[in-house]
């Protein structure tokens, strides 16, 4: 699926969250409607497949005013039968049963839900202003309005646990999205999180500790068949804007290298060869061989012998009497 992203930073918002500066976030540098209607035309005329979505994210788009909602819209209309639809993200605490009608009439086929926990300790500590109760309520009313359904999850917010997290993310798989996305909280200039940390008031999860929360989600998410569409924040967010907290441009592929280190081991036999997909090397040669050196120490190896399948993207890794292509 291929997604526009045009960024409206924080309109519609009722108030700033302590943890967001989506100006930041999304360092959106045009926000007209003239710039989003260049980008509109463009997108769709260099992509002719039918699944891709218009997405307007970085704000609370259900609550701009009926009139603003129907000027972003007019900017898709023209290309509507083109598109799979309008992808549009907001708060759960945003939306309303006439509203729905609305959104399915201008095209609307994706809500993402800023739910960020389900615990309710976390909610108000964080001062999400809504429940988990009405968290859980407006993803159950998306889904029955017939939208497709993405939850957005923040572990590591003020009074997050990993036991928090953990009740977080059975939550949101009991929910069935058709999909999650999984921002661990960095501290960004600018922000409420910010003066908190300051003051020693917060301290964000350390890197390692984000990796091993993110790994438990994900493994999680998998085996419930729910696809984790994107970990961490954009891999380009400015270092001027990043006061502490786990941010790391990869840190979506640093998790991959630890739930494939786990299966690995649980899999590996002795005095074979390692068959991986082609367009899996980076994850073992990446990050200064990290996952190669990981796997050589725990299973006290000089050399790793590896075959690559170019063919077929989509094989699992499997063990094989063949001779192998890399001595890693
Ligand atoms: S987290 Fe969402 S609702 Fe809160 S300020 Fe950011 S964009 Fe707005």
């Amino acid at each position: 699926m291929r997604i526009l992203p045009l960024f409206i930073p924080h309109q519609g918002c009722p108030f700033a969250c302590i943890y967001c500066n989506q100006f930041s976030i999304t360092q959106s540098k045009d926000e007209s409607i003239a710039y989003f209607q260049k980008l509109i035309a463009d997108f769709c005329h260099q992509n002719t497949a039918a699944d891709k979505e218009v997405a307007f994210f970085g704000g609370t788009f259900t609550a701009l005013s009926r009139e603003l909602q129907e000027e972003y819209f007019d900017l898709a209309a023209p290309y509507i039968s083109s598109l799979r639809g309008i992808r549009l993200s907001t708060r759960p605490d945003a939306l309303s049963a006439d509203g729905y009608k609305f959104l399915k009439d201008r095209g609307v086929s994706t809500i993402e839900l800023g739910i960020q926990s389900f615990s309710d300790e976390v909610l108000i500590a964080s001062r999400r202003g809504y429940s988990a109760k009405t968290a859980v309520s407006a993803c159950e009313s998306v889904k029955t309005a017939g939208f497709d359904l993405v939850i957005q999850l923040m572990p590591g917010l003020p009074s997050d646990t990993f036991s928090s997290f953990s009740a977080t993310i059975d939550q949101a798989i009991e929910l069935q999205p058709q999909g999650i996305r999984l921002y661990p909280t960095v501290v960004l200039e600018g922000t409420r999180l910010a003066d908190w940390y300051a003051a020693g008031k917060y301290a964000p999860l350390s890197l390692e500790e984000a990796i091993s929360w993110l790994k438990t989600g994900q493994s999680r998410c998998s085996l419930a068949g729910i696809n984790v569409i994107k970990t961490g924040l954009h891999s380009d967010l400015r270092a001027i804007d990043i006061v502490a907290g786990p941010h790391h441009p990869a840190i979506g592929e640093l998790v991959q290298i630890e739930l494939l280190y786990d299966e690995l081991i649980s899999k590996w036999q002795p005095d074979m060869t390692l068959e991986i997909p082609g367009n899996k090397k980076s994850l073992f040669l990446g990050h200064g061989r990290k996952l190669v050196n990981m796997l050589k120490k725990k299973l006290l190896l000089d050399k790793i012998a590896v075959t690559i399948n170019k063919e077929n993207r989509d094989i699992e890794y499997v063990f094989k009497k063949v001779k192998a292509q890399y001595y890693w």
